[in-house]
């Protein structure tokens, strides 16, 4: 059974190593090439955009694809929609996986905004010290309010250099343990993050920390997707594409 996994994510990953070994399926994954050096995989990999909705259908159909799974990142808004499209104007099987989103328990200081953009105005005029956990299509915003400090990490190097008078940078790929996140937010005295609801756990470290530290958290809200099948772990995909191959099996496809 051939089988597409949008990705650019953890579980993704953990999925297409789940795959990798076996033999009754044809296992691609699909970047969006975003990172400079994406880490190795199990399976066979095909980077870049497909051309919105018409053009990753066109794929599906001309790669005979049987099952399509979207495990992108619950920002990834622009995909998740094409990729649903796609599935309904080719009847492929299709699945999303989605994480479920971190809930703010006691000790949390969360404040949710909508966007970048809504962020920078929630940061105010006083300096603040501020680690922007965000990716690197999201920074743009925040050089309109240059008088903050702003510690930057991000996968790849953040090219070119924000316009800021004020900013450190960090490259690094999780996951992110809690007591190396508290270190960091002392030793460079952040005051505040500004963070996106991944639900990830490889990321979850920089919550745990701020919520030790007593630290407030800018959240960007996670944007409204459709409305498709979906699970929420690896071992439900998993279980959803054996079920897909006895189908398969039995129908002589
Ligand atoms: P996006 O805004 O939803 O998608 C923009 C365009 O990128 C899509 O229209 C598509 O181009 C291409 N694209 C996205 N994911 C792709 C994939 N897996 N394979 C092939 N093309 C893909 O996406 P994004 O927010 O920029 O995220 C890009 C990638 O980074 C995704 O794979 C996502 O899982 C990952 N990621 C995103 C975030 C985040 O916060 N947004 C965080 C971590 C990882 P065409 O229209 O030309 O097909």
């Amino acid at each position: 059974m051939r089988t597409l996994i949008l990705g650019g994510t953890w579980e993704a990953r953990q999925l297409a190593q789940r795959l990798g070994g076996r033999r009754d399926l044809a296992v691609t994954l699909s970047l969006a090439g975003r990172t400079a050096a994406p880490a190795a995989f199990s399976v066979p990999v095909r980077i870049g955009g497909f051309g919105g909705a018409e053009g990753l259908a066109r794929y599906v159909l001309a790669e005979g694809v049987d099952a399509l799974i979207d495990a992108t990142h619950p920002y990834a808004a622009v995909i998740s929609a094409n990729s649903a499209c796609a599935a309904q104007t080719t009847g492929v099987r299709f699945l999303a996986l989605r994480r479920p989103p971190w809930l703010p328990i006691a000790g949390d200081r969360w404040i949710e905004v909508d966007g970048a953009l809504a962020a920078v105005d929630a940061l105010g005029e006083t300096p603040r010290r501020v680690f922007l956990a965000l990716g690197r299509k999201e920074l743009a915003p925040f050089t309109a309010a240059p008088q903050h400090y702003y510690l930057v990490r991000s996968v790849d190097p953040v090219d070119p250099p924000l316009n800021l008078p004020r900013v450190d940078y960090i490259v690094g790929r999780g996951p992110y343990r809690e007591a190396d996140e508290r270190a960091l937010l002392s030793a460079r005295l952040i005051e505040l993050i500004v963070a996106k609801n991944s639900g990830s756990t490889a990321t979850y470290g920089k919550i745990e920390a701020a919520r030790a530290l007593g630290l407030p958290v800018l959240m960007l809200r996670r944007p409204i997707l459709p409305a498709v099948p979906s699970v929420e772990t690896v071992e439900a995909v998993v279980a959803w594409l054996d079920h897909a191959d006895l189908a398969c099996a039995a129908r002589g496809v």
